[in-house]
């Protein structure tokens, strides 16, 4: 199974609604694929159709009280898709945790005990703390979603020093995949300059495909579907589908056939 984090320390730009069409696409492909939802406002379990009063385990209880990902999954409306849902009761886990031994494994003992699945996708919180670190500790590779912002780069500066920090002290294997521009403005100038920007700074790891500024990504998520589902030839959509075939291009061989 490959392990993906989608990880970045801002919030509202893109990561759930990245999580849930590129594991939607995933799926769609043929790959048996795990959302995992990491983040306590619990938004990629909403988005995907799993109402908080239907979770009945959650990555509160894999993180927690060591439950398995068998134990904790639902399936999704999708063929192929299975959630690991989170509630609220996540936001007290950082806390619950700090005294625990190996507090930054939990999630990749977890995953290192599921054989199910191809690929899952870990959807993080919008902070660089313990719930993020048990994700790229976990991750075989990080994809971050970078919105077309003034200040796009300055945060990711930041995410990239906490991934070298776990590569030193956690997990020496943990790559990135990519960085996916998400909602791009064509007819903003701004975003264009950003987008030229980060393009020339970080060169190829920046993903060809860019995500438009779209409004049927954000509708979405309140009718319980993936865009994907809701829309399947909107924009939105249809970027989503050339990111996923460019991450699959991007997966290490070895683990694909794995
Ligand atoms: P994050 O998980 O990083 O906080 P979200 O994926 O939840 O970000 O996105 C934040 C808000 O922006 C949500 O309301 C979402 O529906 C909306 N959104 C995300 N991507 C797009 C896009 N490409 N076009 C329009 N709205 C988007
Ligand atoms: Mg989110």
């Amino acid at each position: 199974m490959i392990r993906v984090a989608i990880a970045n320390q801002k919030g509202g730009v893109g990561k759930t609604t990245t999580a849930i069409n590129i594991a939607t696409a995933m799926a769609a492909t043929g790959w048996k694929t795990l959302l995992i939802d990491l983040d306590p406002q619990g938004n990629a379990s909403t988005g995907i159709g799993i109402a908080a009063a239907d979770r009945l385990r959650s990555s509160y209880d894999l993180l927690v009280d060591e439950a398995t990902v068998a134990e904790c999954v639902m399936p999704t409306a999708i063929p192929g898709l299975d959630i690991l849902p989170a509630t609220v009761d996540l936001s007290g886990a950082e806390v619950e945790l700090v005294a625990v031994e190996n507090r930054t494994d939990r999630l990749r003992n977890a995953l290192a005990r599921e054989n199910g699945y191809d690929i899952a996708f870990i959807d993080c919180p919008p902070s660089l703390g313990l719930l993020t670190l048990n994700a790229l500790t976990a991750a075989d590779t990080l994809l971050v979603p970078l919105q077309c912002e003034f200040f796009a780069l300055e945060g990711l500066s930041q995410l990239l020093q906490t991934v070298e920090r776990v590569q030193q002290r956690f997990n020496p294997e943990l790559g990135i995949i990519g960085v996916a521009l998400t909602m791009f403005d064509r007819r903003n100038r701004l975003t264009d300059q950003v987008a030229d920007d980060v393009r020339s700074c970080l060169g190829a790891l920046v993903f060809d495909s860019t995500i438009p500024r779209n409004v049927r990504l954000s509708e979405a998520p309140s009718h319980g579907l993936p865009a994907l589902v809701y829309d399947h030839a909107c924009a939105g959509s249809r970027a989503y589908m050339a990111l996923a075939r460019e991450l699959i291009a991007r997966l290490p061989e070895q683990r694909k056939a794995a």
